[in-house]
């Protein structure tokens, strides 16, 4: 099993590298600077381009890296993505080159129209890649998509073995828990959430990656079903709500207007 390292690159992404001996695939490379920079000092060799959607920030070092290191680009079908050479959707697998990782491709519209998710075969320690869909405690918003394909999306993640590891590219988590404890402020699971992340975040680490099981527990956008979810969307819409989609996209509005105390 290779090791996964964040790269902290602009404000708050992250640019994981799958890294195996001296080969390293890069995730959503929106920089190429901090990865060039990583791969001289760790004497690596970039062997792929693996791409979850075309937002500048997570394919802006692609051209950069692709002019030092001309390796194979994974990405989107339904996006344009640069320097792409295999097109994916739902149900591809790929071979990560150069490193022991074979992912399967999920179609996961919702923040982009094209949108993929990269989830491995491996049974062991299983992983997914999901770009800006699913964060810890929150999820991307909506730019290209409906709330309807936002919330199926995301089921299909929740749907993964809870101890599915979750590498999202933000590190938005302590003010995704600041709304999720607005909407359910009564979880227990999210205050302990809360407390341990926030001292991640005290020592500087990463709060990722999740796990899909966590996620469940404490993340507002995977429970719009759960009764205190429902409920919350429901007092804060002022209406009653038909069913979780509903629900999901209340809350998702929501929290385009929260500003975290
Ligand atoms: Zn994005």
């Amino acid at each position: 099993m290779p090791a996964i390292i964040p790269i902290p690159a602009f404000s708050d992404n992250y640019i994981w590298v799958v890294r195996e001996g001296v080969a390293a695939a890069v995730v959503d490379p929106g920089d190429a600077e901090p990865v060039l920079a990583y791969l001289e000092r760790e004497r690596l060799a970039l062997t792929a381009i693996v791409t979850t959607h075309h937002h500048g920030d997570h394919v802006g070092g692609n051209a950069a890296l692709l002019a030092r290191f001309p390796v194979p680009v994974f990405g989107p079908a339904r996006e344009t993505i640069p320097g792409r050479t295999h097109a994916l959707a739902e149900g591809d697998v790929i071979k990560v080159p150069g490193v022991a990782l074979e992912l399967r491709v999920l179609d996961v519209p919702g923040h982009t129209a094209g949108h993929i998710a990269y989830v491995s075969r491996e049974q062991d320690e299983p992983l997914a890649f999901v770009g800006d869909t699913l964060f810890a405690a929150g999820c991307g918003r909506l730019f290209e998509g409906t709330a309807a394909q936002m919330a199926a999306s995301l089921a299909k993640l929740a749907a993964l073995p809870g101890e599915t590891r979750i590498y999202c590219a933000h590190e938005y988590t302590l003010a995704n828990l600041q709304f999720a404890l607005a909407v359910e402020p009564g979880n227990v699971a999210l205050r302990e959430r809360q407390l341990r992340e926030q001292g991640k975040r005290d020592r500087d680490q990463p709060t990722v990656p999740s796990t899909v099981a966590l996620e469940r527990a404490t993340n507002p956008f995977l429970r719009a079903g759960e009764p205190s979810v429902f409920a919350a969307a429901q007092a804060h819409a002022g209406r009653k709500l038909a069913d979780a989609t509903e629900a999901f996209a209340v809350v998702r509005e929501w929290k385009n207007g929260f500003r975290p105390a």
